[in-house]
């Protein structure tokens, strides 16, 4: 019996007629378009995204769709299919802490665009996703950026994508509350479909570095633990404090600027020994992040799966932002064969990477799945991630 789990591949949100009918049945009227962003797995580069370093993501064929009409009465009107709750926000009273629940990210996006000067109204949005949410895959951000090139372009404000990146950050940031890094809202905006997207977070510069597993017969499995841990929000937030801190006491404007050579003598110079596991952390990191993407170009795919088993020992060990379900993917996955395996996302549950040979791909999953029976665990949900497109119009 194949164990790979049909119910977490991307099972569509409908096309942009089923988006359409959903939208006319709350909101009476037609939509004026329908707008789609992908959720993301990162395939290495974790939590060095808030440190200026490199990151290598791609983006997956779950993706979240919006349909919508703009308004004139100043009000933003939100429907999600995933969400119990429909909320209207009065968005002349926008101010951070203002909005409750899920619609703080639509809310969001409309308070960045004005942050950034553009005078946008109110609108009604229907929102439908087969992004798993809370998962580390980005749902959040696939939300942000659907919503934001739908105002974009409903408005013509003709945003560039990364420049929509940026905004959905700013609106996860100074909105809804959450220091993410800007990967998870560049991924969604600017990964191309075939491709991972090596990015420079100091710069934005990025570069599509092409990705065709299945045509040196491997795949790239995605476990997701379907835990999430109280503690992750906390945990993250202090993860990313301790980085700055690390990097002012170094001198440093960011960890980035610490290359591997230099590193055992800026951590004998770290007065804070708490802080050095989390520099090396971040400094290894970037370091295989470059790594990985030489393999790549060079066409060895398979050369890569040490470095992101690597790359989890140091997230558990260092960073210490794993937990025993992720722990127990990647070791059981590589037990059963897998080339390679890490935590994706910011930790503390969530998703498990894992690079695998086409034909071992059951057998990983079906023994992942025996080891969370036996610990008495809720399944996880697998399935393949395919390099997929970013943001854009659909119709
Ligand atoms: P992740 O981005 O890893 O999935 P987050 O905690 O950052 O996890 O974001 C999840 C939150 O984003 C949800 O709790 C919800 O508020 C919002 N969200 C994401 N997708 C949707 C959706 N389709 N409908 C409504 N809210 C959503
Ligand atoms: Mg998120």
């Amino acid at each position: 019996m194949p164990s790979l789990d049909s119910t977490s591949a991307p099972h569509g949100t409908g096309g942009t007629d089923a988006m359409a009918r959903a939208f006319r049945a709350r909101f009476g009227g037609d939509p004026e378009g329908v707008w789609q962003a992908p959720g993301r797995v990162n395939l290495i580069g974790e939590h060095t995204d808030y440190n200026d370093g490199f990151v290598l993501p791609l983006a997956l064929p779950h993706a979240t769709r919006v349909a919508a009409a703009r308004r004139t009465d100043g009000r933003l009107r939100v429907h999600s299919a995933q969400a119990a709750q429909p909320a209207e926000v009065d968005l002349a009273g926008l101010v951070p802490g203002s909005v409750e629940g899920w619609a703080v990210y639509p809310a969001a996006v409309v308070w960045a665009l004005r942050e950034a000067g553009h005078e946008v109204g109110g609108a009604d949005l229907y929102v439908d996703s087969d992004v798993p949410v809370g998962a580390g895959l980005s749902s959040s951000a696939a939300l942000e950026c659907a919503v934001g090139l739908a105002y974009s372009d409903l408005h013509g404000l003709g945003l560039e994508l990364p420049q929509l990146a940026l905004l959905a950050q700013r609106a996860e940031n100074g909105f809804a509350g959450v220091p993410c890094g800007v990967m998870d809202q560049m991924a969604s905006a600017c990964c191309a479909a075939g491709a991972a997207l090596f990015l420079d977070t100091r710069d934005l510069s990025a570069r599509q570095v092409p990705l065709d597993l299945a045509a040196a017969g491997l795949l790239l499995l995605v476990v997701d633990t379907q835990v999430k841990h109280e503690l992750a929000d906390g945990a993250y937030a202090e993860r990313r404090a301790g980085c700055e801190r690390a990097a002012r006491l170094l001198g440093l404007s960011a960890l980035r600027e610490l290359e591997p050579s230099g590193l055992e003598a800026a951590l004998a110079r770290l007065p804070e020994p708490g802080l050095r596991p989390l520099t090396r952390h971040v400094v290894t990191e970037n370091a295989r992040v470059r790594q990985v993407v030489s393999l790549l170009d060079a066409g060895d795919p398979r050369g890569i799966g040490p470095l992101l088993t690597e790359g989890h020992a140091s997230l558990r060990d260092d960073f210490a932002v794993s937990c025993a379900e992720t722990d127990l993917v990647v070791a059981v996955a590589n037990r059963a064969g897998a080339l390679g395996a890490r935590m994706t996302g910011g930790g503390f549950g969530g998703s498990v990477v894992v690079l695998a040979e086409l034909g071992d791909a059951d057998r990983i999953a079906e023994a992942v799945a025996d080891a969370f029976a036996a610990e008495g665990w809720k399944p996880p949900r697998t399935f393949t991630a395919v390099p997929s497109e970013g943001a854009r119009r659909l119709g």
